[in-house]
């Protein structure tokens, strides 16, 4: 079999991520209930409030933690305590040290695809934060090389696919998230593997689209080894 390059992606493909953040949001939104709001609007009123920050400061605990935080003050107006803000900045900082839990039969899978294949990890977040947990994952090793992006666009899947030499019709990204991992990379040209996880994040989700390459649906990452 020719070689292929494959793009992965690393949150709640690797391993858990968004698990983490909906208990946090569980938390606080437990926390905030004493307010008298309904728990979907709290959501609703967090869920904006993180698009505002993402745009502003991307992605990542701290940008989440500030969404709490604004979220929460919003919500409580003039009856916001000091108490309330301190046990909102306690609970990103468990989120924050929360050690990766890597997802089922990754390891292996990334064992008998490097053999076979150049893997190029490819996540968007805040570079420091995303660099330690690659670093806790202990998969790096697997990796040809490791790019953290602000955002996954079909232009830095571009780039992407300039820089690193990559065939087109040999490239492939794998992920979970369809707004970031399969239809800009179809339409930037590559073909892509989706593996759901029942777990992805509200902002995550999109249509699946269809672009010039191919697409594979996958249960789990261990199927990618019947494809390559
Ligand atoms: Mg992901």
């Amino acid at each position: 079999m020719r070689r292929h390059t494959l793009l992965i992606d690393a949150d709640d493909t690797l391993w858990e991520n968004n698990v983490f953040f909906e208990k946090t949001i569980e938390d606080f939104i437990s926390l905030v209930e004493p307010l008298g709001y309904a728990r979907d609007y709290v959501r609703r009123i967090l869920n904006e409030t993180e698009r505002r920050n993402i745009r502003q400061h991307g992605y990542g605990v701290r940008s989440f933690g500030r969404s709490l935080e604004e979220t929460y003050l919003k919500l409580a107006g003039h009856m916001a305590q000091r108490s309330t803000i301190t046990q909102v900045s306690k609970m990103v900082g468990e989120l924050e040290r929360t050690p990766p839990h890597i997802l089922d039969g990754v390891p292996d899978t990334l064992a008998y695809l490097t053999e076979r294949h150049r893997l190029i990890l490819f996540t968007k977040g805040e570079p420091a934060e995303q660099a330690a947990k690659v670093e806790r994952s202990g998969l790096q090793g697997f990796f040809e090389a490791i790019e953290i992006v602000a955002e996954k666009s079909v232009n830095t899947y571009k780039t992407l696919v300039n820089q690193h030499h990559i065939v087109k019709s040999y490239g492939w990204m794998v992920g979970n998230s369809p707004r970031s991992d399969i239809n800009p990379a179809l339409q930037a040209g590559l073909n892509a593997v989706f593996i759901p996880h029942r777990a992805t994040w509200e902002l995550e989700h999109a249509e699946l689209q269809s672009g010039v390459g191919k697409l594979v649906i996958l249960r789990s990452f261990r199927d990618l080894r019947d494809h390559f």
